[in-house]
């Protein structure tokens, strides 16, 4: 899918929305400003972002002094663009790894059903199209169907899977597969691992466990924790991002499930609120549906 595709609910409804609301209106003044202000909120947008970007709007009216309603759409994607470029995370452009670690090992965390193993099949299939050698790791051992999954992608992308089965203790197959990654001169490493939010302490400590025993192996592992979420969630979204940013240090975010929601908007809040990089958002379930977060094609993708 495109992205256009993928974001059609989402661009949809929300200029169905703005249209609805200054239908008969000329002008826009502050009675459209706050109805704009609860479209973006019940568009996902957060309760803060969305304040910053009608602020901006304010001000842009008020200096324009005379804006018409069918200006409403550009002035909000000039205002979105214009915010979201204020966020100095820079946007990564492709799905390359840095060339001076080997193997990279990424930990993948996120709750259960936000598309963590179908992520992690996706970016398994992107570097093994490199030339890359891949090895997966299936420390989520809480449920069969992870593990089992999880192989299931290793035989389609054709990458092995370091597995010790379900409820194998989830630290073990880490450091067995970080391990195995070394020794076998692997490119990328890229460890599944349980979702469970039961309580706050429990995840920090399961999380930093599975990262401490990496460091047995190598020192600076994992080079990176990507935390995915499920972008069909909405404003949930937003708050696991709040909760495992409290629980564990996370470097990069994935945001699936864009195709098919009316959610999107939570992208635009996420990034806001987050110095943590989005750096990939997946727009359907094939291979390919996987894309790099560039935040100006989003914005436009959405607004334009
Ligand atoms: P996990 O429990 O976090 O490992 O989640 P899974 O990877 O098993 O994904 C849960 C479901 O979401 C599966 O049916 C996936 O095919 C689906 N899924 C994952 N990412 C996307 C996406 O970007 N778009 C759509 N439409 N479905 C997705």
């Amino acid at each position: 899918k495109s992205l256009d595709q993928g974001l059609e609910k989402t661009k949809k409804s929300l200029f169905e929305r703005i249209s609805k609301a200054v239908v008969g209106k000329s002008k826009v003044d502050e009675e459209v400003l706050d109805e704009l202000e609860g479209i973006l909120i019940a568009s996902d947008v957060g309760v803060n972002t969305t304040l910053k970007i009608i602020e901006r709007l304010e001000e842009r009216v008020a200096k324009d002094k005379y804006v018409n309603t069918s200006e409403l759409n550009n002035l909000l994607y000039e205002e979105v663009a214009a915010l979201m470029s204020e966020n100095k995370s820079e946007d990564i452009q492709s799905f390359d790894l840095p060339t001076d670690t080997k193997p990279y090992v990424i930990m993948v965390v996120g709750v259960n059903g936000v598309g963590k193993t179908t992520t992690i099949g996706k970016l398994a299939a992107q570097y093994k199209k490199q030339g890359k050698k891949v090895l997966l790791g299936a420390a989520d051992t809480f449920r069969a169907a992870a593990v089992d999954q999880l192989i299931l992608w290793g035989e389609r992308v054709g990458v092995p899977v370091v597995s010790k089965g379900m409820n194998a203790d989830p630290a073990s197959v880490a450091f067995d597969t970080v391990k195995q990654g070394i020794e076998e001169e692997y490119d990328v490493i890229i460890i599944d691992t349980a979702g469970r939010l039961h309580t706050k302490v429990n995840l920090m400590n399961e999380l930093s466990k599975i990262r401490r025993v990496q460091q047995k192996v190598i020192e600076e592992a994992p080079h990176e924790v990507l935390l995915v979420l499920d972008g069909s969630t909405g404003q949930n979204a937003a708050i696991q991002a709040r909760e495992f940013t409290k629980a564990t240090e996370v470097s990069s975010l994935a945001i699936t499930k864009l195709d098919g929601t009316a959610k999107g908007g939570v992208v635009i809040g996420i990034s806001d609120e987050f110095r943590i990089p989005v750096k990939y958002i997946g727009v359907g379930e094939k291979v390919e549906d996987l894309q790099p977060f560039n935040k100006m094609l989003f914005v436009k993708s959405l607004f334009d």
